[in-house]
């Protein structure tokens, strides 16, 4: 799909450039000196755009002052404020980012206001060389878009074309979209619409890709590689992030071995190449239906480096992360960001080991009790950090227990599930 250019700080966006690796701080933004480390360590393995949460006032001052100190050492990196839940921090941050996320799903409670709140921010971004991107997760659509078109692909294309059509008849072109699941389905599926809505109405906007709260290890970089993969592969997506409950520099080191898009990919060397190789490989396929997997052999991947057992289990791994099989549990995860009061990657590696024989269940592990409940969108059950060393135990969007202690609420998490399966 061609897009028209959109520039944040130096990167270009579309318009035929490279497609560009980005990443997300999960530092404290408030916590000035560790946010500017980890901008620094991302930019060093290859991150060309980086993003913070910001979640209010003193976020975005802390954000001029992070930025103002990565230029007085020379780095230009692009960053980015991930604004929820206020117009007015969007528009406060669109004064000292290169780029604004914002999120049609609660952008304003009162829908009749977002047509005059969008205009002032454009207003702002115009007068400060301002990207924006409208960014659409599966799990916190609007609610006129649930009532009207459900939890679905075409619910998440219209919530963007809704905000889309707005840029358009205002002429604000300096806008990226994304569409994003931890459904590898769904988000093929969403982008594709996007694209075919976009071209009927002359839009050309740029798409930021990414599986969101995809996990960790080998199941998050699959679902990452495979969502993200089968879109390059068709000439979608002008940038992405692979988002995995890991340090940022993980998901910029991954995240490369996806371009270029027509890299020769025959002979892997190690397990994250396998990973993109097969992703490439068979990931369409797969996630389309033109190749039936029940044919296939075991295992249907080679590598000179694994066993023939550890190839089998590779390959049930791709058959989940493209929503074949489910031979083990599914977990959701989000990657933590200054909103996490917690060690997220450590309790993600517990819940894991306690529940790994729970085969057919959707396990959800988030960051934080503002976005989390909203984001893990389809999970059975989830595992909620409130802060302050608390717990909010979930079943489906339901809390089941709150100010569980941390230390107790695996076992707690393990007892409520298997209660549930009796
Ligand atoms: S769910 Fe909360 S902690 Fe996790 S990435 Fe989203 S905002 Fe950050």
């Amino acid at each position: 799909m061609s897009s028209h250019v959109v520039y944040a700080g130096k990167l270009a966006i579309g318009g035929g450039h490279p497609v560009s690796v980005q990443t997300m701080c999960n530092t404290d933004t408030l916590d000035v000196d560790a946010s500017i480390a980890q901008c620094l360590a991302v930019a060093r393995e290859g991150a060309q755009m980086v993003r913070l949460t910001t979640q209010g006032p003193r976020q975005v001052k802390a954000l001029a002052v992070i930025r103002e100190k990565l230029r007085d050492q020379g780095v230009d990196i692009p960053l980015v404020a991930d604004v929820h839940f206020s117009a007015h921090t969007a528009m406060e941050a669109a004064r000292v980012a290169d780029k604004v996320r914002i999120n049609p799903g609660n952008f304003s409670r009162d829908r009749s206001r977002v047509r005059e709140l969008l205009a002032e921010l454009f207003e702002i971004c115009r007068r400060h060389d301002t990207a924006l991107r409208i960014g659409v997760n599966h799990g916190s659509l609007p609610l006129h878009i649930l009532e009207t078109y459900g939890n679905s692909p075409e619910g998440m294309c219209q919530a963007a074309m809704e905000y889309l059509t707005i840029c358009q008849e205002m002429d604000f072109p300096r806008v990226v979209v994304s569409l994003k699941s931890s459904n590898t389905r769904i988000i093929v599926q969403a982008n594709r619409l996007l694209v075919q809505n976009m071209k009927a109405l002359g839009m050309d906007y740029p798409l930021h890709l990414g599986v969101t709260e995809s996990g960790n290890d080998r199941q998050g970089r699959l679902k990452s590689a495979v969502g993200i993969i089968t879109l390059l592969k068709e000439g979608i997506g002008d940038t992405f992030r692979v988002s995995l409950t890991e340090a940022p520099g993980a998901e910029i080191r991954f995240g490369k071995l996806f371009l270029p898009v027509a890299k020769d990919r025959s002979q892997p060397a190690s397990w994250d190449e396998l990973i993109v190789s097969a992703a490439y490989k068979w990931a369409p396929g797969l996630l389309d239906g033109t190749i039936d997997w029940k044919t296939l052999p075991m295992p249907f991947i080679e590598a000179p480096f694994a066993s023939k057992e550890e190839l089998k289990e590779f390959c049930m791994d791709l058959l989940q992360a493209t929503r074949c099989v489910f031979s083990s549990p599914e977990y959701i995860s989000c990657p933590g960001c200054g909103r996490t009061k917690f060690n997220l990657e450590e309790t993600v590696r517990q819940v894991k080991k306690a529940t790994s024989h729970l085969k057919g269940c959707t396990i959800a592990v988030m960051g934080c009790i503002v976005n989390g409940p909203g984001e893990m969108a389809d999970a059975q059950y989830g595992y909620v950090g409130e802060g302050n060393g608390k717990v909010t135990l979930y079943k489906g969007k339901i809390p089941v227990m709150r100010g569980i202690p941390q230390e107790e609420a695996v076992q707690r998490l393990l007892e409520l599930i298997e209660s549930q399966q009796k």
